[in-house]
């Protein structure tokens, strides 16, 4: 039978965008890397049916697809945004990347994951060091030396570890059963009230002593005078942005995006064999055991002729009287030198269907459900699940990719191959 569709291959080219006609009819679409060395190529013609077909090209569904590829099988990837990376999404706006979906730095421990994501962008020497904003007062996170310092003049590791001990004896509740509680037997109530009580607060769009404790399960406090986030051996942020970096993972593949794949779904499951899912699990479900809750986000963002506007990537602003958590300076993440500069003020949200799911809420109602999806995901044998929508949780990239290796080797395909064929 002959499908009429459009199907976007990615070819990264040195230098410009074009768009290649490979068939008898080709589209222009719009162009979402300006600049960027992409070029997509719109293929009409007869479906060949497909070993497997990737829904979503966020990280995880970016690196199965490569992996898929790499191991001689043949794919294609349904993305319903009209962009590809997912939430690590960069857009370039006037030469300046800017992180549509919030601040995304790149670390990891793993050289194997090194390694990978080298293959496909070169990473800067970017280091994560936010600054809290507190009633305009500046403090370096995550809490340091040069954070206590300026709280307290305390200036060895000993004063800071004995006025914090002193601190959180005074302010310990025996069983924290919330998260202002479970705050303060952590770092002591002063740290507590400046830097965590308004945040968390705008975040989830509720009092911290009415937030479950386990959001905070532990607070890195360093007593070194240093303003690295990270404790991982490598990070940075890719030269070209992220989504040029996925471009290249996905180079030579299918990809059509603005397609939802559930809007659709008896259609698609006849291309594959087997359907790799990287979209919310419930959904999948169409929500018949009851919705999975997330918090989401809101992000405002300005162009300023100016050529600094707060001298660092990332600055959170704790106090619960400014509305917004934080603002991105996207220029800071590739240390960029241009006459302008672009912000991003970023606001907590509550979610509801049809708002970007963020972050997941992971108490015991929503894991319980997550747990009854996940056996109905198991059934589906055609079908398997994989990244932060699909598994519920809060993902690294670095652990996405990694979950991604872990389950696309040689072997594992083969046996995703074998377990059922898609449609049929
Ligand atoms: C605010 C914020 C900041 C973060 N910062 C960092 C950071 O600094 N460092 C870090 O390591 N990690 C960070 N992360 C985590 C990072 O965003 C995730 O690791 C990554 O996005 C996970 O990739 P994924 O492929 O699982 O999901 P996604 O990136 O969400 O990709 C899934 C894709 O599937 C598509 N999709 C869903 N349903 C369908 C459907 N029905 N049909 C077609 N397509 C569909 C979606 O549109 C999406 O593009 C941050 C997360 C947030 C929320």
């Amino acid at each position: 039978m002959l499908y009429f569709y459009s199907e976007f291959i990615v070819y990264p080219l040195a230098g410009s965008v074009s768009f290649t006609n490979q068939c008898e009819k080709t589209t222009k679409q719009d162009v979402f890397i300006e600049n960027a060395p992409i070029s997509y190529t719109i293929i009409i013609g007869d479906f060949v049916m497909k070993d497997f077909l990737i829904v979503g090209c966020g990280l995880y569904g970016a690196t199965m697809a490569e992996r898929v590829r790499e191991a001689g099988y043949s794919c294609m990837i349904l993305e319903k945004r009209e962009h590809i990376a997912g939430n690590a999404y960069t857009q370039e706006v006037d030469g300046i990347h800017v992180h549509r979906y919030g601040a995304h730095i790149f670390h990891t421990s793993d050289p194997q994951i090194w390694r990978f994501v080298g293959r496909f962008a070169e990473f800067n020497r970017f280091t994560n060091c936010p600054l809290a904003n507190y009633h305009g007062e500046i403090y370096n996170l995550p809490f340091n030396m040069n954070t206590f310092n300026r709280l307290w003049g305390v200036t060895t590791p000993a004063q800071a570890r004995e006025l914090i001990a002193r601190q959180r004896r005074e302010g310990a509740t025996e069983t924290p059963c919330n998260l202002e509680e479970q705050a303060i037997s952590l770092v002591g109530p002063e740290i507590y009230a400046k830097f965590i009580k308004g945040y968390t607060q705008k975040q989830w769009g509720r009092p911290c002593d009415e937030l479950p404790a386990f959001i905070i399960r532990r607070i890195p406090v360093r007593f070194t005078y240093d303003n690295n986030y990270f404790d991982d051996r490598w990070q940075g942020i890719p030269e070209r942005g992220y989504t040029a970096m996925v471009a290249a993972m996905i180079k030579g593949i299918p990809l059509r995006l603005s397609v939802d794949y559930l809007a659709d779904r008896a259609f698609w499951d006849q291309q594959a064999r087997h359907i790799i899912y990287t979209g919310p699990i419930d959904a999948f479900f169409d929500h018949r055991l009851g919705m999975l809750e997330y918090r989401s986000l809101h992000f405002e963002t300005e162009r300023l002729e100016i050529v600094d506007y707060q001298g660092n990537a990332v600055v959170n602003y704790t106090d619960v009287e400014t509305p917004y958590t934080r603002i991105l300076e996207h220029k800071h993440f590739l240390f960029g030198q241009q006459d302008h500069t672009i912000i991003t003020r970023e606001y907590g949200r509550e979610w509801s269907l049809g708002s970007e799911p963020f972050y997941p809420v992971n108490d015991v109602r929503n894991n319980a459900l997550y747990e009854c999806y996940a056996a109905l995901a198991a059934n589906v044998p055609n079908v398997s699940f994989g990244g932060r929508l699909a598994e519920y949780r809060y993902y690294d990239m670095h652990k996405v990719i990694a979950a991604a290796l872990e389950r696309s080797t040689p072997a594992a395909l083969a046996a995703l191959l074998s377990r059922g064929a898609g449609g049929k």
